[in-house]
């Protein structure tokens, strides 16, 4: 029988909501007086609430639902597996048929010699395990104190104390303080922060602190770098071409691990399987989520090349999750990149991201309050400026304009989040143009709206 009562009206859902369930990155004391939208059903890029209003989700939940909403295929696969394994673990020389496929299918889909899986149930807990496998590394190259990590002022890894801390965000930093071992350099944010240099130039100069921080660290303490190839918490910062090659150059002048945070752009959101390949990046580790099961069941991980999973494992890595392999999570994933795989996805994504999205998100860069439109695969997003030509921001007595703006979209049944002035998208990558046009036209109404409200 079921437990709640799905019939309730919505306003007495979010009366038990506000009052019993705790949010995560919500201002809880205002869900009294705003309650929660409520969702109930979702079907490819469609979202319904508890009213009946159709929402085009162009954020594919967090970043997640790569092969969309309503895949009845993995839900089959996720009943089979819970009647004949539901649960047995990966520890103590254990393992089970779904973890075994799945680590081996993704050895089969990583770039290069990434042969090595190790499971966690979030991204998150898959940088808590980077954290430790680095630093692993270093201890069994007989250099423990090769132990600090250096990460990026804006980068998001999770919100785990050790995700938390791999971040540069200053507001989870403020909530319960940062581990130690771990320094930010800038990130590669142009449109806010290149001033009067061309935005090759500056992504050299910002990849360039890498080398300036490791030499003030000292080379041979620093044991690696992490970076999301594309910052996407951080407002969807696609670094200028010149960044990654700089970085991956100094990496290995001074044998620093390479550590590619790929929780959102794994699994075809660039165009590819990996961001890896787009941006030509070699890593020795990617983290890995989100679209690994589209979201369907928690459940990330770790890539390791040959070389790192050779000097960890070459003693008891004391380390591991209750739930690292899932059979139910893992069989779920598998199942997931078997649809990617005979649906031709990642090709999709190429077919729609350029030209077609490419175009129709370009257009609203004519808009007056929108600067820029950036775009890579499937995610992109626009600079809100009450100046194109300066790319000035917007004072604080304005407010937030990118919040008021979120806000339209919302009201507008589109999905669109907003990292301060910045309006960024990532629908699932099932999208089709027509799909496309109902989000540039809603993007539009709702940036119309915002802007009226502004004169
Ligand atoms: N890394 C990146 C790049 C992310 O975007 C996220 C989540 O948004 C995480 C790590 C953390 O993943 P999770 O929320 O599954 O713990």
């Amino acid at each position: 029988m079921n437990m709640i009562n799905t019939n309730l009206p919505t306003a007495e859902l979010q009366k038990l909501d506000a009052a019993h369930h705790f949010h995560p990155f919500t201002d809880n004391s205002a869900l009294g007086k705003k309650g929660a939208r409520v969702m109930v059903r979702g079907e490819g890029v469609w979202l319904t609430d508890s009213e009946g209003h159709r929402i085009l989700d162009a954020m594919a939940g967090l970043w997640c639902v790569n092969i969309g909403y309503g895949r009845k295929e993995l839900a089959q696969v996720a009943a089979r597996q819970m009647e004949e394994l539901p649960y047995y673990n990966t520890f103590f020389q254990t393992t089970h048929v779904p973890a075994i496929a799945l680590a081996a299918k993704l050895a089969e889909l990583a770039p290069g010699d990434l042969n090595h899986v190790f499971f966690a149930a979030s991204g998150s807990e898959a940088n808590d395990t980077n954290i430790r496998l680095v630093r692993r590394y270093w201890q069994a190259k007989g250099k423990p104190w090769r132990r600090t990590i250096l990460a990026r002022w804006n980068g998001y890894h999770g919100s785990t104390l050790g995700g938390g801390s791999l971040g540069g965000m200053k507001g989870i930093h403020a909530h319960g303080g940062k581990i130690d071992g771990i320094e930010h350099i800038e990130q590669p944010d142009w449109w806010s922060e290149g001033g009067d240099m061309s935005p090759e130039e500056f992504g050299l100069a910002r990849a360039r602190q890498l080398e300036e921080k490791i030499l003030e660290v000292g080379p041979d303490n620093v044991a690696a770098f992490i970076g999301e190839a594309v910052q996407g918490a951080g407002g969807v910062i696609i670094p200028p071409s010149t960044y990654w090659p700089e970085i991956q150059r100094i990496c290995q002048k001074y044998g620093v691990l390479l550590i590619l945070d790929e929780v959102i752009t794994g699994f075809g959101r660039t165009g590819n399987w990996f961001a890896a390949q787009t941006f030509n990046i070699k890593p020795d580790i990617i983290t890995i989520a989100k679209g690994l099961s589209s979201g369907y069941q928690p459940i990330g991980g770790s890539i390791l090349s040959d070389e790192v999973a050779a000097v960890v494992g070459g003693d008891e890595f004391n380390h591991g999750y209750t739930y690292s392999g899932h059979p139910v999570a893992a069989a779920v994933a598998l199942e997931n990149l078997r649809i990617m795989q005979d649906e031709g996805i990642v090709e999709h994504v190429r077919d729609v991201a350029n030209p077609y999205l490419a175009k129709r998100w370009a257009e609203l860069a004519d808009h007056p309050l929108v600067g820029e439109a950036k775009l890579v695969g499937l995610m992109g997003s626009i600079a809100l400026t009450p100046n194109k030509a300066t790319r000035a921001a917007f004072t604080s007595e304005t407010g937030t304009v990118g919040f008021r703006c979120r806000e339209r979209c919302f009201a507008n049944d589109l999905i669109m989040r907003h990292v301060g002035d910045r309006m960024i998208i990532s629908p699932p990558l099932c999208i089709t143009p027509a799909e496309i046009d109902v989000l540039i036209e809603r993007a539009r109404k709702s940036l119309d709206e915002c802007y009226a409200g502004l004169q």
